[in-house]
């Protein structure tokens, strides 16, 4: 019989294994993952999770059982250390080797980390942290506590969602982000302004064009950090969000193609016909935007995870996703739609005053991307517009008495 095998447990990886059997494959399918736990879901760990607001046991993907019916076998805590393509066998770090028919590669990626030079020392006090995994996030919690100075660097999405949950819990919080603007890298600074604006208004000390240039470390803790203007923020705990590095090496190292992420096709297979790869590790092609991309979210996981099973079993899906993501901070839903590289125009349609809102970028007449704040009526059809390049004008975008979904076709 043979043998299908999938590299790390995430949300990829987890779904990959399903949707295998789901397109029937016969044999063998064994779930590698580096962490004990069975796939969960990420992106509570800096919303709810760290708020408090949900247990432990909702942060399961599926139960044992899910797996047990599709006879995917599991195996927890374990890390793979080499591929062997000619001989078609893994090397894992426990000493052990696996043989395989085909193969999927989902390592996802880890924390960029902290460049300067006290970050290894840091790296071994127990109030300094990054945020990637529930392990990590269970650190972190335990030492949340109403009056703890919170010292958070970076102001992307994760930096800015735990500054959120903090805050609910009562921290003294404070962010750190290098570029003039939060969320710069993501959004028009119209959004970023909004969410400076929520932030500040509950508390956070929000600092943009702050650079941190090393930290403090007294004892086993970080005790300040250091920032290049001068300015040194006392902290009690320390959360670092600056990027992830997609976890390529092991690729890379078994002479697969890689180019920021594993290069894969629109079949999400790699420069090898027996193994495919899923998620925030791979750099794949996109229809839409005409490029490759690589890009870090749960959609874009769980859809190129279904398509990668059925080219394992010998069936072909081709990937054509539109990019969309999510933010969950206070009570704000941030969802967003596409790409908004070269805009020309920005229309918001609502006020942020009122805390419901859309913004879209315009392009020739085409909605290139759309942020939308607690509307998911216009998300739904934001989705078509950019994915079906529905023309439209900007006034028709701006005027608010009038439903999205009537300029639909
Ligand atoms: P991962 O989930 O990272 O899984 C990869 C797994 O592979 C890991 O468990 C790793 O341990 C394992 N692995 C790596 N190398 C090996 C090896 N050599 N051997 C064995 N195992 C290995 N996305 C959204 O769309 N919306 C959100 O709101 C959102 N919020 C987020 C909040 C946080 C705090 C974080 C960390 C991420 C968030 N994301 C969000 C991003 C989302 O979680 C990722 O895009 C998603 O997890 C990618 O799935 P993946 O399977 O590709 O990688």
């Amino acid at each position: 019989t043979s043998t299908a095998i999938i590299i790390g447990a995430g949300h990829a990886g987890g779904e990959l294994a399903i949707a295998l059997r789901n397109e029937g494959w016969e044999g063998r399918i064994l779930l590698i993952g580096e962490e004990a736990h069975l796939p969960y879901h990420r992106p509570p760990l800096s919303k709810a999770y760290l708020a408090g607001s949900v247990e432990k046991s909702s942060l399961s993907i599926r139960p044992q059982a899910a797996y047990d019916k599709a006879a995917v076998e599991f195996l927890g805590g374990v890390r793979v250390v080499a591929i062997d393509r000619a001989d078609k066998t893994l090397q894992l770090a426990d000493g052990r080797s696996l043989n395989y028919d085909k193969l999927a590669i989902a390592t996802g990626g880890r924390p960029r980390p902290l460049n300067v030079p006290n970050a290894v020392a840091a790296e071994r006090c127990a109030n300094f942290h990054y945020l990637r995994t529930l392990d990590d996030v269970e650190c972190i919690r335990g030492q949340f506590a109403a009056g703890k100075r919170l010292a958070i660097v970076g102001g992307g999405y994760i930096g800015l969602e735990v500054a959120a949950s903090a805050v609910a819990q009562g921290l003294q919080v404070t962010v750190l982000e290098a570029l003039p603007r939060v969320l710069q890298r993501v959004t028009a600074a119209e959004l970023s302004a909004y969410y400076e604006r929520k932030h500040r208004e509950v508390g956070v000390d929000i600092r943009t064009n702050v650079q941190v240039a090393d930290l403090q470390i007294s004892g086993n803790a970080v005790s300040a950090l250091l920032c290049a203007d001068g300015s040194r923020v006392e902290a009690d705990l320390v959360v670092v969000g600056i990027g992830l590095l997609a976890n390529t090496e092991l690729a890379a190292k078994a002479g697969l193609e890689v180019d920021n992420g594993i290069l894969v096709d629109q079949h999400a297979q790699t420069s090898d016909p027996d193994i495919f790869a899923a998620g925030d590790c791979t750099n794949h092609p996109n229809a839409l935007l005409g490029r490759r991309l690589r890009l870090e979210s749960v959609p874009n996981a769980l859809e190129q995870s279904r398509v990668a099973a059925a080219g394992m079993a010998g069936k072909s899906k081709t990937y054509a996703s539109v990019p969309w993501f999510w933010s969950d901070q206070y009570e704000l839903k941030l969802k967003m739609v596409g790409l908004s590289e070269g805009y020309q125009q920005l229309v918001l349609r609502g006020t942020p005053e009122s805390d419901s809102f859309s913004a879209f970028y315009l392009k020739d007449g085409r909605v290139l991307a759309a942020d939308t704040v607690n509307r998911p009526q216009d998300f739904v059809a934001a989705k078509r517009l950019v994915a079906e390049q529905i023309g439209v004008t900007a006034a028709q975008l701006a005027d608010d008495s009038q439903p999205l979904k009537e300029l639909l076709p």
